[in-house]
């Protein structure tokens, strides 16, 4: 479970997301039978496949793909390769993406799943395998107007062409075509979308402007610390530093890096690549000892890595007046009652980081029509619709006179409880 359990206090993923929806559905009254079926997963996957090794050994790996919820469309939804995936997290992973396509307004529902291993002990042809056999095991459990994963930690375009490469592959010949877009996030040369990969990070960023101009302020001059440099980590500070906030603390998996004269993003990136994906030994800026990451002062603070990292233990060290939710379920529900009574902002993950599936929902329609669209276009009809949702979950926060979490849950749910009521339940 990904969690830090300290004499039992604090609750894994799983246990948070359902404790966010019931002081949601509680607060807007929500319909017994509907809260019934939304508290429910509908299908949960686990799959044991065999791979060959390079040095010729078998290793049997698990695999699991979580389908929460397709009211509203087909299960859609990112896979991730890391020790701590199990069905716990899966779970709580897709109920977020429920909410997510839900609250932004696309025609999906929520799945999510991964492999539960350490991709950095494995060669680039072992992930290929690893892969590809991961596919194959998932079957006809995943498919274009079924079920369309996506890239989360770990995974990348690269392995999303493989997943396509794969599932197409076998596919009977006369509709190899049609099934290409099973994945989303595939490099641009297969059909990727050109700006899915800044997508998310773009979207943090839109979503702290649109929560500074409520106070008329702009994110120029703002200080701002980030935990995870991966996809989304990297194009959040990127685009705030190209806006004029100063970069000043970094966490990734390996080290903690302070500079208050500010970090530059693409040289930290340039270094992480050339040091097999990660900061440690940066030279240009001091490191400190990880658990002091929190402490660091700074105006807004985007947690871009795992779940659970906020909890009841740190909470207590966080200085910034916003923290923009980039990974999914950074912040533990105990951990988030102290931080709204000391007047801290969460802009919460299932809008914050919306921008990344709102960004494979072009893709997938870019992909239905056969057409190729402009970054420029992309971009700015992410800023659209995240735009949107915000202005309607800052609405439904002054209504509900609650937080922002909260009322995107409401405004999630109420989308969902709509459509139950006008379609019924079968038979
Ligand atoms: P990634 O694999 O590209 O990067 C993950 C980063 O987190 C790496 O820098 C890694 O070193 C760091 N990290 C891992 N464990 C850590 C730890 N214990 N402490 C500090 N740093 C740690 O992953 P990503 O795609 O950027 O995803 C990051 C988060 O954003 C995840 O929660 C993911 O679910 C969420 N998210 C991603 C997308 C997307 O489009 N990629 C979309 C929505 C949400």
């Amino acid at each position: 479970m990904e969690t830090i359990v300290k004499k039992g206090k604090e609750r894994g993923m799983y246990e948070n997301v359902l404790e966010q929806f019931e002081k949601a559905a509680d607060l807007m009254d929500l319909d017994p039978g509907i809260r019934k079926i939304l508290v429910n997963t509908n299908n949960e996957i686990v799959v044991h496949f065999p791979v060959k090794m390079d040095d010729g050994s078998i290793e049997v790996f698990t695999g699991y793909r979580v389908q929460h919820n397709n009211a509203l469309g087909p299960y859609k939804g990112g896979l991730r390769y890391h020790p701590t995936v199990d069905i716990d997290a899966a779970r709580a992973l897709a109920i977020w993406m429920t909410w997510k396509t839900s609250l932004v307004g696309l025609p999906y529902g929520g799945g999510k799943g991964g492999i539960q291993l350490d991709p950095q002990k494995y060669s680039e042809s072992e992930l290929e395998r690893i892969t590809r056999r991961f596919t194959y095991a998932l079957g006809d459990n995943i498919g274009p107007d079924l079920d369309i994963p996506a890239p989360d930690v770990n995974t990348n375009p690269q392995i999303m062409a493989w997943i396509a490469d794969t599932f197409a592959g076998i596919k009977s010949p006369s509709v190899r075509q049609k099934n290409l877009h099973v994945v989303t996030g595939k490099p641009v040369g297969s059909g990727g979308l050109s700006g899915r990969d800044r997508a998310t990070g773009f979207g943090v960023v839109v979503s702290i402007e649109n929560w500074l101009k409520l106070k008329n302020e702009s994110v120029s001059g703002k200080t701002f610390t980030v935990q995870g440099f991966g996809n989304v980590g990297y194009w959040a500070s990127k685009f705030l530093v190209d806006k004029g906030a100063i970069l000043i603390g970094v966490q990734d998996a390996s080290t903690t890096i302070v500079s208050m004269d500010g970090m530059d993003p693409e040289e930290l990136l340039s270094y992480s690549q050339s040091n097999n994906r990660n900061l440690k030994n940066y030279p240009a800026a001091a490191t400190i000892l990880d658990e002091d990451f929190f402490s660091i002062e700074s105006d807004i603070m985007i947690p871009a890595a795992l779940g659970n990292q906020i909890t009841s233990i740190n909470h207590g060290m966080i200085k910034a007046k916003l923290i923009a939710e980039g990974a999914n379920g950074p912040i533990s529900t105990i951990a988030e009652k102290h931080l709204l009574e000391n007047g801290i902002t969460i802009i919460p993950d299932i809008l914050c980081n919306a921008g990344g599936v709102t960004g494979s929902y072009l893709e997938w329609l870019q992909n239905k029509r056969s057409e190729n669209w402009k970054m420029e276009e992309v971009l700015e009809r992410i800023e659209d619709k995240l735009s949107e949702a915000f202005r309607n979950v800052y609405k439904l926060a002054q209504a509900y006179d609650t937080d922002f979490r909260t009322a995107a849950y409401i405004a999630a749910i109420q989308r969902l409880e709509i459509t139950y009521k006008e379609r019924g339940v079968f038979p």
